[in-house]
């Protein structure tokens, strides 16, 4: 079973929830809950909260992410945070591509394959969001348009680089609005995207990649999800800011 060569991930995604006060209160109260996980633990934190989360996991076994960054090192892109800033103080995972800023903000493949590839440059770790729309899964076209997405989110991507990546599937659908896919739909599309990492990388690349589900994933249905062959952990939105239900996730994966 390759599912055992890969370690569990469990990322919180806190959106933009949390003054850098609270996140060291919620921040405090997850770490004793979480230091005997078997599994890697991350919480990605607004931009104005990195500094006091870094600082307030230092010695514990959470490691802290952000939700996005540019693709340039500097320069003229007002409001903007570069790789380099976050590295200097402390980040180590970036998540990329989430389904709200393609939504809100104008993401694009193609401007997810510049910030992978500049966070793979930093030496950071990318979490790439990928998933189907729900009027694409009522044309039936998950398949193509998850396997699209990971064409072009990777384009350029050398099989060494995509070792340090991590994937989450998370179809919109189920992201902030309770409905979780089923545990087969999960498994089918994760199945589906590494078959695709497959393809481009080879099997064996391909069966070390950490592939994450994302959408609704709570403490009840946790478990059930991550037992899934090709399902290695959970990018989590709302259950990850309340501390009890995001140990509970970690403690399912840790299994
Ligand atoms: C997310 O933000 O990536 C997410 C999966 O949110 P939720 O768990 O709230 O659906």
């Amino acid at each position: 079973m390759n599912k055992k060569l890969r370690k569990a991930v469990i990322a919180g995604n806190w959106k933009m929830n949390k003054t850098p006060s609270e996140a060291k209160v919620l921040l405090e109260e997850m770490i004793p809950l979480v230091k005997d996980a078997d599994c890697e633990v991350i919480a990605c934190v607004p931009y104005v909260d990195i500094c006091t989360a870094v600082d307030t996991v230092k010695g514990t076994n959470i490691k802290i992410g952000a939700e996005n960054c540019h693709w340039e090192e500097k320069g003229a892109f007002t409001g903007e945070i570069s790789t380099g800033m976050l590295k200097e103080l402390g980040v180590e995972y970036v998540v990329l591509g989430h389904s709200e800023r393609r939504q809100y903000f104008g993401e694009t493949d193609e401007t997810v394959n510049k910030r992978t590839k500049a966070v793979l440059k930093a030496g950071l770790k990318p979490i790439v969001c990928v998933g189907e729309l729900l009027w694409e899964r009522k044309c039936n076209i998950t398949e193509e348009v998850v396997a699209r997405q990971i064409k072009l989110d990777l384009f350029d991507v050398s099989a060494e680089e995509v070792k340090n990546v991590i994937i989450a599937y998370e179809p919109v659908w189920a992201i902030g609005t309770g409905v979780t896919a089923t545990d087969d739909q999960a498994e089918e599309v994760c199945a589906l995207i590494r078959e695709t990492l497959a393809k481009i990388y080879g099997q064996e690349i391909a069966d070390g990649i950490t592939i994450q589900y994302g959408g609704s994933m709570n403490d009840g249905n946790a478990e059930a999800l991550l037992s899934k062959e090709n399902v290695d952990g959970g990018l989590i939105g709302g259950a990850s800011l309340v501390a009890g239900k995001f140990a509970a996730i970690v403690s399912a994966a840790s299994k």
